[in-house]
């Protein structure tokens, strides 16, 4: 890079000068005929332009909306220097899955919203600085095995999704010696089975969870954690033990024709679109799909039904589009890829042929009300106003609820609260000894960096827990 350049990226308030500039993607065109992801990568020089927007505040708004607490400022100033390995390292410190982070966290709704230029230009391109900065990282050798010596200790964790592959990063990492139990075939949890590829292609993933291995962490796949690891007999083999298993359930909706044959949740249409997955697949080639709801995973079952051959794709939101709760960029790409969003409406029924397929729907108009303290806006059914939308596919994608744990399940013998969530400490300690728990279980249902999070704690409490005990015999 010449000395002028680099003179430029110096220069302070390099914002006003340059725009923000996402990575390119590919056409819509060519990503619908697939499912990878559809965005590359900056090149150097765009990664340290792109990070030398960042005016380094002396309290940095951005870290305060990263639930890591990650210390961004610290690797976009090295990144605008151009020192991307440092700027790396200083990245994987802070997140033990900084690449598949920055690939399904809502940057959008968390750090870039809170990034202190926004509203007098365009925030900070963070996500795809990490981005960056994730794949030089492999590419250039920087992510390597870590090579702890061993404590003596051993752990066990019980689910495969990212709390549970975060708290066996940080725990080897201290030379604990560490098992993953998973009821599934694959490690990845919603990871691999909930998130499409045009998000979070499997190989990176599965590079994860190579290096996992590589480090010494053993993977017990297809276990049902009731049943042979059930907490009692794992305390018996374990110094201790972290509880990472998602506990949600989607929504339902109360309507006329709910129930009908074509009406379907839309997490298992992502699951089978996901993985390859014995038994029939739900066909919605030729078809016309609507899908009810406006987050993350509505938006990736309209994409999906888009890639799977729906003749029409129509997400039904019942408020307006600056309320919508997905990430904005994802949106956009839906719309691109040929989505249609029908703004501030609501099913009231859902309608029938004879022989029981869905026809259509019937669509309410709402109103929306002034925010409320937390920002969000009310809607109302506007009375008597509502038309028909056609449909031969219906797609439930109205959040989630805790799963509370089923009367057999070893997580009664810990105190639960109201909902069914597990209690614990600051450390993720539950009212067990040497029980840890974090993510749905702990939260009720929660985003990737949440469980994240949750993990980190878990490593600092269980690596004080077991410090206070003598090893099992
Ligand atoms: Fe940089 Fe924005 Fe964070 Fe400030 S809030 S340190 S400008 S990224």
């Amino acid at each position: 890079m010449s000395d002028q350049t680099t003179s430029a990226f110096d220069a302070r308030h390099a914002w006003t000068t340059l725009s923000r500039k996402d990575p390119a993607k590919r056409s819509a065109h060519d990503r619908i005929a697939d499912f990878l992801e559809i965005y590359g990568f900056y090149d150097e020089v765009e990664a340290r332009e792109q990070a030398s927007r960042c005016v380094q505040c002396p309290e940095p708004t951005c870290v305060a909306g990263c639930p890591l607490g990650t210390n961004i400022p610290e690797w976009l100033a090295l990144t605008a220097e151009g020192h991307f390995a440092e700027a790396a390292a200083a990245l994987h410190s802070g997140n033990n899955l900084p690449e598949i982070c920055a690939r399904v966290c809502p940057a959008d709704h968390l750090c870039e919203a809170q990034c202190l230029i926004s509203g007098q230009a365009q925030p900070v391109s963070i996500w795809a600085v990490e981005q960056f900065l994730n794949e030089y990282a492999f590419t250039h050798g920087i992510v390597k095995p870590s090579v702890a010596p061993p404590n003596g200790r051993h752990v066990a964790i019980a689910g495969a999704g990212p709390g549970g592959l975060a708290c066996a990063d940080g725990l080897i990492r201290r030379g604990f010696a560490v098992t993953i139990f998973d009821r599934r075939e694959l490690p990845g949890g919603l990871l691999v089975y909930g998130t499409p590829e045009f998000h979070l292609e499997r190989s990176i993933v599965q590079r994860r969870v190579e290096l996992l291995r590589q480090q010494g962490v053993v993977f017990e796949l297809g276990t049902p954690y009731a049943e042979e690891t059930a907490l009692p007999a794992l305390l018996q083999r374990f110094d201790a033990v972290y509880l990472a298993f998602g506990a949600k359930v989607p929504r339902s909706l109360a309507l006329p024709g709910a129930d009908l044959n074509g009406v379907h949740q839309a997490v298992p249409f992502l699951l089978q679109a996901g993985v390859d997955h014995p038994g029939s697949k739900l066909l919605v080639g030729g078809r016309r799909v609507v899908v009810i709801g406006g987050g993350d995973t509505a938006i990736d079952c309209a994409r999906t039904a888009i890639r799977r051959g729906a003749a029409e794709t129509t997400v039904v939101y019942r408020r307006d589009a600056g309320s919508l709760p997905c990430m904005r960029r994802d949106y956009e790409a839906a719309v691109e890829e040929g989505v249609r969003f029908i703004f501030q409406a609501t099913p009231v029924a859902i309608l029938a042929q004879a022989a029981g397929g869905v026809t259509g729907l019937q669509l309410a108009r709402t109103s929306m009300g002034a925010p409320d303290p937390e920002g969000r806006r009310p809607f109302e059914i506007k009375a008597g106003d509502s038309y028909i939308l056609s449909a031969d596919v219906v797609f439930l994608a109205l959040g989630f609820d805790p799963a509370p744990p089923p009367p057999t399940s070893p997580s009664r013998l810990l105190d639960l609260g109201e909902h069914g969530e597990i209690k614990v400490n600051a450390r993720q300690m539950t009212s067990l000894p040497g029980v840890f728990a974090g993510g749905d279980l702990v939260r009720g249902p929660c985003t990737a960096l949440a469980a994240v999070r949750d993990a980190r704690m878990a490593v600092e409490g269980i690596e004080a827990y077991v410090g206070t005990r003598k090893p099992l015999g």
